[in-house]
């Protein structure tokens, strides 16, 4: 192996040269590896397994060469082109026929195409971690380990089907079609079904995932460190050929216009054709077989054909982006941001989806847009609304998509009005508290009356028996207790249960008066004096004071039976607004939008709620028993984000919680130490 670090000199100067390519696999890896360039002379891709397994036969001198792969990558290869094959293991040779067969993991393979040299495989794969910092200090509160890659296994289709679920806006959807292969029976289903003819799932594989096209590739983020609980692939991304034909809405004074073909005027027309349009061959090759044939004939007949000719026509300098679809416990993790990110970088790289120009843009058409900037903050820049009214961002890969990006957006005469910018948050500051809370000198004592009558007559006696008749129980919950908290500070409250925390809450609650005339009507001058006020001392609030509360089971939002949409709405009465505060929670998209709160898990009730206090905008919030339905991960995700929100928002906050992970993703100012009689303030 001495020879090796010659040899990677010598390879910056004779980089491209066969010969010393040659030489170098000789080397490196004994007989198997070589290179080749041979032509394409055969493309397999077997109708019920496309999107996960495809052949491409390639012939070399009399050899033949069979290249596994995934379908979604063969079927964009054209016979008689030319690819650059270089093996890495010897595969199975069949001596008869001259004919090696290469799997999965014996090859790489290049694209030539019109003077390119794109990589195909093996796929593209990337790992990588993805760190999330504490909002205030920086510091690493956790990390995903990630691999994102393309999808080529069966299995990764059937987690996007499963992740593609919480896509859709309705439902009732099916997202997925499946095919026993026994029976030959289709069924539609989200996630593997059993056949209902073999009553087994054993031979049942997936064939399409609604939404998508025959042109779509998709990238997978899979966890590489994972809990066994936790899903292996978190988000997919799908990336397709642009749009066919996009127009642009102008909006002035009220009037409403179309500017036609639009991209074609601001960037370069060949970068948008030919595109995959399968319905414009399909209507051409119709017109012929409908004389032929009759309608209905004509409709079976062409389809297949019309898939294959319209990926052998898509030639664009433009990929879009899809969809981007984070698992629901994931998400307002910067994981959706992420996921584009690499998915830029595999289209940068590898020219997906149809392997041929290289690419200067990236198009993304998405209403989510509006009300969440994730495509912006990684560099996308908001271009103008389709004909429909969607809004349109596009990031410049090469320079002269950068130039011509710049140029439009400076010099036209309405995108110089919104220069880029889609994305303006609505939710932005509260009123933050003009002063701060002070607790002076407050003494509580909690009174509970033992009181037998209502006992069951076994146990009545029993303590009879122990001499206990009736009894008031005394404790002193705070005794001269003097704290103060600044306006925008994150202040975590501990103590053992039943120490007093609820009664901090409740007493800071009460200090309102908004929430002091409300509670007095609701519960009786007695129960209010007993549970939130002080017996001495003083609470005093800042005059602008906005409290919401959040105690289970006594101070809790109501959903009646509205979406989560509708309530948000009723609230913040401007649904982008709504919107946002859905996304800061956690909940972004349309089918948890429309859902109702009953119909939610565990994980997402809980970001619901906290949905609904936000809503309101308050400057102080307080939060008994914070996210103590939620597992370790998933409460640590919740408890960082709405540091995050409170921190951009300067909204005081008062958590109560007893989980030290949730503690350190809050990354409090300070903590509040209450124990029988005392209330100790340490600065974190
Ligand atoms: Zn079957």
């Amino acid at each position: 192996m001495a020879v090796a670090p010659l040899l990677s000199t010598l390879s910056f100067f004779l980089k491209n040269t066969n010969l010393f390519i040659f030489i170098w696999y000789e080397v490196i890896s004994g007989e198997y590896s070589m290179k080749i360039i041979g032509k394409i002379v055969e493309t397999e891709v077997p109708r019920f397994k496309h999107r996960w397994f495809g052949v491409l036969e390639v012939a070399y001198k009399k050899q033949r060469y069979r290249l596994y792969m995934s379908g979604t990558i063969a079927q964009w290869f054209i016979e008689g082109e030319t690819v650059e094959v270089r093996t890495l293991n010897k595969g199975k040779k069949d001596k008869k026929t001259s004919t090696t067969i290469l799997d999965f993991d014996d090859y790489e393979l290049y694209r030539l195409w019109k003077g390119e040299r794109i990589k195909v495989w093996p796929v593209f794969a990337k790992e990588l971690t993805h760190p999330r910092p504490d909002p205030l200090t920086g510091k690493i509160l956790y990390e995903y380990k990630i691999k994102a890659r393309e999808a080529v296994f069966e299995s990764d289709f059937e987690a996007i089907a499963s992740l593609e679920q919480y896509h859709y806006a309705s439902k009732e959807e099916i997202v997925a079609i499946w095919r026993c292969e026994k029976c030959g029976k289709f069924i539609e289903a989200n996630t593997r079904p059993t056949c209902p003819k073999c009553k087994s799932s054993k031979d049942v594989h997936i064939l399409e995932i609604r939404g998508s096209t025959p042109a779509s590739r998709f990238l997978v983020l899979e966890l590489l460190e994972r809990k066994p609980y936790e899903p292996k692939i978190v988000s997919y991304v799908r990336v397709d050929p642009p749009v066919p034909s996009m127009h642009r809405r102008i909006e002035e004074n009220g009037k409403i216009s179309v500017e036609r073909n639009i991209r074609e005027k601001v960037f370069e027309e060949d970068w948008f054709h030919p595109v995959f349009w399968p319905e414009k061959i399909a209507k051409e090759k119709m017109a012929k077989l409908r004389k032929e044939f009759g309608n209905r004939i004509a409709i079976r007949k062409i389809w297949e054909d019309v898939k294959w000719e319209a990926l052998k026509q898509c030639e664009t300098a433009v990929s879009r982006i899809a969809r981007v679809v984070v698992h629901p416990d994931y998400r307002a993790d910067g994981l959706g941001s992420l996921s584009a990110k690499i998915a830029v970088e595999w289209i940068a790289e590898r020219a997906v989806p149809e392997m041929k120009k290289r690419k200067h843009m990236v198009e993304v058409i998405a209403q989510m847009a509006r009300a969440h900037p994730f495509f912006e903050k990684i560099g996308f820049k908001y271009v103008w609304d389709t004909a429909g009214g969607r809004p349109v961002l596009y990031y410049p890969i090469t320079e002269r998509a950068r130039e011509k990006l710049e140029f439009f957006l400076k010099n036209d005469k309405h995108a110089s009005k919104h220069g880029g910018v889609l994305f303006r948050s609505r939710y932005g500051k509260v009123d933050v508290l003009k002063g701060p809370i002070e607790i002076v000198n407050m003494t509580k004592k909690y009174e509970s009356e033992l009181d037998l009558e209502k006992l069951p007559m076994e146990l009545k006696e029993l303590l009879r028996a122990f001499g206990v008749e009736s009894r008031i129980i005394e404790q002193a919950v705070f005794r001269d207790a003097n704290i103060k908290i600044e306006p925008g500070e994150i202040v975590v409250v501990v103590g053992a249960s039943g120490a007093g925390k609820t009664t901090l809450a409740r007493l800071i609650i009460g200090a309102e008066k908004e929430n002091e005339k409300m509670l007095k009507e609701k519960l009786g001058l007695e129960v209010f004096e007993r549970l939130y006020k002080p017996d001495s001392g003083k609470i005093k609030l800042p005059e602008n004071a906005k409290i919401a509360a959040l105690i289970p089971g006594e101070i809790e939002p109501t959903f009646d039976n509205l979406t989560l949409l509708e309530k948000i709405y009723s609230i913040t009465g401007d649904q982008y607004m709504a919107v946002e505060v859905l996304n800061k929670c956690g909940l972004a998209d349309a089918i948890l939008y429309r859902a109702k709160f009953s119909e939610l898990s565990t994980g997402q009730k809980e970001r619901a709620k906290l949905a609904v206090i936000l809503a309101e905008k308050p400057n102080l919030l307080v939060i008994d028993e914070f996210a103590a339905h939620l597992d370790v991960l998933t409460a640590r995700r919740v408890a960082r984000k709405i540091n995050e929100i409170c921190r951009q928002a300067g909204i005081t906050l008062i958590a109560i919680t007893h989980r030290p992970e949730v503690i350190d993703a809050l990354s409090p100012d300070k903590i509040l130490y209450v124990g029988y009689g005392t209330l100790i303030e340490q600065q974190h």
